[in-house]
């Protein structure tokens, strides 16, 4: 058997920024991680909250969060659970809630300088649809919008031959933005020096494999002699997420020194090289503090004793069991099968908790795909109490925390706060965690 302080299970953003809190307060950490996260998606910025349920705009995150709903949930299926999940923001509390973002950002800073706005309100970030979406928390590239734009001409930057990256699209989005008005947009195409990959696989040419061909000489100065001459030191140019991959900030800060521009880095299509830097950059903080990470390993079970969890197995170490005082459980939604769904109800896969969610199945989306109110289906997840214990049949397990995208009670979506609700509820378990005085020092290592 292998005996921790904290298991963590899952190695998404809430996963890891729960491990690495745990390692650093001196616990002894594991954490079991099977795939990969949304991360691998994501634009690399951190909503927090772009907007209530009702639609309406959030300028100001922190304060927003006193005016959050609960969503409803119809008749329980369960006796003693809730018809109401609170919003985990309301669980956490203002003040966590901004304690845990401002840790994120410190914890990572010798790894990625995360800024925000000085006055803590929201910034606005070009997206690759050239469309602007709330967020809080942005890496060093990333162009904070906030009001009327004072650039000599937005330059766009397009890589013959790479699909993964509509230029058009934004810019003819982009031009409709009100904020933009009157400076012109134009597209930059750069073709880099083909190597011998892209002989081989012309239409396979993904951001990582772009990020790779930079690191040949050749290619990189043809690259930052293209971008120089095709840009000005006072435009907003604007650069799909191709440039630098393994190395955290150092390559782009090397074109940024060599080129001396204004960057705005953009998220392309999958592979997301800007959520694919910050995990990169959670894996080594965690590893750095001593973490153990079993990674590539699944939770397929536990087994409960009364009203605690007692040991987990894994499918690589199959009947060794992995036994912890505490578990977070972190394994993400219905994106990463942390939350499954059939046509007739959404189940939790690894321990059968307890999940809220409505019936009939008619209830579950609005009418429209993109519509003007969140869709059902994604607030329901598993139902915890203030703590983020969740319950096994109605009995609450004392020492298993969720966070994350797994939680009943909000649409990360809809209100653009994924990243925040999965920092903040990760922060908030280990608070938890660490505030259980009975947690023993059981440091041994035992494989039997
Ligand atoms: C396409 C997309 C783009 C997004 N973009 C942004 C963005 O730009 N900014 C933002 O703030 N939010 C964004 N979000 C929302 C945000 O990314 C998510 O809410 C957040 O990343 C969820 O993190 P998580 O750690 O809870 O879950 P996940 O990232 O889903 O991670 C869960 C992890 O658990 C693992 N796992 C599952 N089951 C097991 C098991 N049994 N054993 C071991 N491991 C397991 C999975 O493999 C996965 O690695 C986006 C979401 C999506 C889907």
């Amino acid at each position: 058997m292998m005996n921790y302080d904290i298991a963590v299970i899952g190695g998404g953003i809430a996963g890891y920024c729960a491990a690495i809190r745990s390692q650093q307060a001196g616990k002894k950490t594991v954490l079991i991680s099977q795939g990969q996260s949304a991360l691998h998606f994501s634009s690399g910025s951190i909503d927090v909250l772009g907007r209530l349920s009702t639609g309406e705009r959030v300028e100001d995150p922190f304060a927003a969060i006193l005016q959050l709903q609960n969503y409803p949930f119809g008749s329980s299926a369960l006796p003693g659970q809730a018809d109401l999940q609170q919003h985990p923001y309301a669980k956490v509390g203002r003040s966590a809630v901004e304690q845990s973002l401002l840790w994120f950002k410190e914890m990572l800073a010798a790894e990625i300088q995360f800024s925000h706005q000085p006055d803590y309100a929201n910034h606005w970030r070009i997206t690759p649809f050239g469309t602007l979406k709330a967020t809080w928390l942005s890496q060093p590239y990333v162009y904070q919008h906030r009001s009327q734009a004072n650039f000599r001409e937005i330059v766009i930057v397009a890589l013959a031959g790479y699909r993964d990256f509509q230029p058009q699209i934004l810019k003819d989005n982009l031009a409709r933005v009100a904020d933009f008005a009157g400076i012109p947009i134009r597209i930059a195409t750069i073709r880099l020096p083909s190597v011998a990959h892209d002989q081989r696989h012309p239409c396979e040419r993904r951001s990582l494999d772009i990020a790779h061909s930079l690191q040949q000489a050749s290619v990189w100065s043809s690259f930052c002699e293209q971008l120089t001459r095709m840009t000005c030191a006072d435009d907003l140019v604007i650069l799909p997420a191709v440039v630098g991959h393994g190395d955290g900030m150092t390559t782009l800060a090397q074109l940024q020194q060599a080129t001396q521009r204004h960057f705005h880095e953009v998220p392309t299509m999958p592979p997301s090289l800007m959520g694919i830097r910050l995990e990169a950059a959670l894996h080594r903080i965690f590893i750095q503090a001593g973490g153990i990470h079993l990674k590539g390993d699944q939770v397929l079970s536990g087994h409960f004793a009364g009203e605690s969890l007692a040991e987990v197995y894994t499918r690589n170490l199959t009947d060794i069991p992995v036994r912890a005082r505490h578990y977070i459980m972190a394994t993400g939604s219905y994106f990463s099968q942390g939350l499954q769904a059939s046509r007739q109800a959404i189940k939790e896969p690894v321990f059968g908790l307890d999940v809220a969610q409505m019936t009939p199945r008619t209830q579950w989306g609005t009418h429209d795909f993109i519509a003007d109110q969140p869709h059902p289906f994604m607030t329901f997840g598993v139902s915890t109490d203030a703590h983020l214990h969740p319950s096994y049949r109605g009995q609450r397990i004392d020492n298993l925390y969720c966070c994350g995208a797994m939680l009943a009670g909000y649409d990360p979506v809809f209100e653009g706060s994924g990243g925040g609700v999965a920092i903040a509820t990760a922060y908030h378990a280990v608070t938890q965690c660490m505030s259980d005085t009975l947690c023993p020092a059981d440091r041994q290592e035992v494989i039997s």
